[in-house]
């Protein structure tokens, strides 16, 4: 099933029947609670107005604020935002922290525009969507191709609708405009936990340990980064053009240094393989860090990691998920793997509202005990449940909304 809106309702459903709740709790969190739709006009640099579409979906707010990124991407469509607004839900839930699920996103190409065109989109976007978000009621951060300045633009924008300084209306800001240290590599930090957590499990050291990523942008440049510097081999690397093998590691310092702004580096080699040979590598560790539905019932049979990490959200479908977990490869699901960006934006809010700031290590700590926390809560269900990771995964992540929509008294 590659509708990735389908396939998260059906593992929501199964979820709640896991824990006990009827159709009417599985009709209320199976699709989000608003879907907002937005136009948004924006003069271009030659003059001309072209008028994009954009999104916000808020899945649930029975546990607090939605949360969740904003994406500016040309596939971006109504579906996958309401999806990821519920993946956003997990997450939070899985993590523990007071937040239901948000998402965003706009339908545009941010290679193709200019730096003033994506600061009158990103303007434009927050005056669209300002009735419904803010600091108490949902936050925005990055996403797929936007990140601090478009966040700064956003904050600036918000800060003149409300006229006072609103720090905590999104997270992933610039440091100096009331960032998280650590934010930035959130992701690719939380997934090198569940890595490791991983490697042990399967008694895999993480010296020499061979590791291939697809998608060289946020989480995968940073997360390729971390494994070389843990003395693992990085054999595979990939972006949106093509791939790069070497059986004895890549060069990663050599390939971060070239590499652009949107993650670009394989076109400037000769040698390159195609992303469906990277994902069949011979490797220990598989991490999906770029789009959705690249592992699906056709690849999967042929996929020859140990473990797979979701660094990316959606990467496998739920046919393929059930063809490794009966191949015996340890999974570790994007509403886990890849909640390290959330649960920094997390502190970063936290940070905003208390005008106190911490250092790098304290981050870097915090995040360590939530990830590992989240991991044994899943792992334990996983094996006690006897079920796979995924739904493991959901059943954690969805938990504590279902407690709090009865609390609330809402079903
Ligand atoms: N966009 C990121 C995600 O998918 C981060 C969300 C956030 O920091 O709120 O998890």
């Amino acid at each position: 099933m590659s509708d990735v809106l389908e396939s998260t309702q059906v593992v929501i459903e199964q979820a709640l029947k896991r824990l006990g709740y009827g159709q009417d709790m599985i009709d209320l969190l199976k699709e989000p609670m608003r879907l907002l739709t937005v136009r948004i006009p924006v003069r271009m640099d030659d003059g001309s107005t072209v008028v994009f579409t954009g999104y916000r979906s808020q899945h649930n707010d029975s546990v607090g604020p939605t949360k969740g990124g904003v994406r500016f991407h040309p596939a971006v469509t109504e579906k996958e935002v309401k999806a990821l607004s519920i993946w956003m839900s997990l997450k939070c839930g899985i993590a523990d922290l007071p937040y239901g699920g948000g998402k965003g996103g706009v339908i545009c190409d941010p290679r193709k525009m200019s730096f003033r065109e994506l600061e009158r989109l990103s303007r434009g976007y927050v005056r669209a969507v300002s009735q419904i978000v803010g600091p108490t009621k949902d936050i925005p951060a990055p996403d797929v191709m936007t990140n601090s300045q478009i966040m700064a633009w956003m904050m600036d924008e918000y800060s003149h609708i409300r006229e006072f300084d609103s720090p905590g209306f999104i997270t992933g800001k610039p440091i100096v405009l009331g960032g998280s240290k650590g934010r930035e590599t959130a992701t690719a930090r939380g997934v090198v936990i569940m890595i490791h957590e991983a490697l042990k499990l399967k008694n895999i050291p993480i010296e020499g340990a061979r590791i291939v990523i697809q998608g060289f942008g946020n989480a995968g440049s940073f997360l390729a980064k971390f494994m070389y510097e843990a003395g693992a081999r990085v054999i595979g690397i990939s972006d949106v053009n093509g791939a790069l093998y070497n059986k004895d590691g890549l060069d990663i310092p050599h390939l971060l240094d070239r590499r652009d702004s949107f993650g670009n580096v394989t076109n400037l080699y000769p040698k390159t393989i195609s992303n469906e040979e990277l994902l069949e590598l011979d490797c220990d560790v598989l991490v999906p860090a770029a789009i959705e539905n690249q592992i699906t019932e056709e690849n999967a049979p042929r996929i020859q990691a140990s473990i797979i990490v979701e660094a990316a959200n959606g990467p496998t479908t739920l046919e393929a998920t059930k063809i490794i977990t009966e191949r015996g490869i340890l999974l570790i699901p994007d509403v886990l793997a890849s909640a390290g960006g959330v649960i920094v934006s997390y502190f970063e809010w936290v940070q905003n509202n208390q005008g106190y700031y911490w250092g790098e290590q304290e981050i870097d700590d915090k995040l360590r005990v939530m990830m590992i926390r989240g991991f044994e809560n899943v792992y334990e269900i996983h094996l006690t449940r006897k079920v796979d990771m995924r739904l493991a995964a959901y059943m954690s992540g969805v938990r504590k909304m279902a407690e709090a929509v009865r609390y609330r008294g809402w079903v």
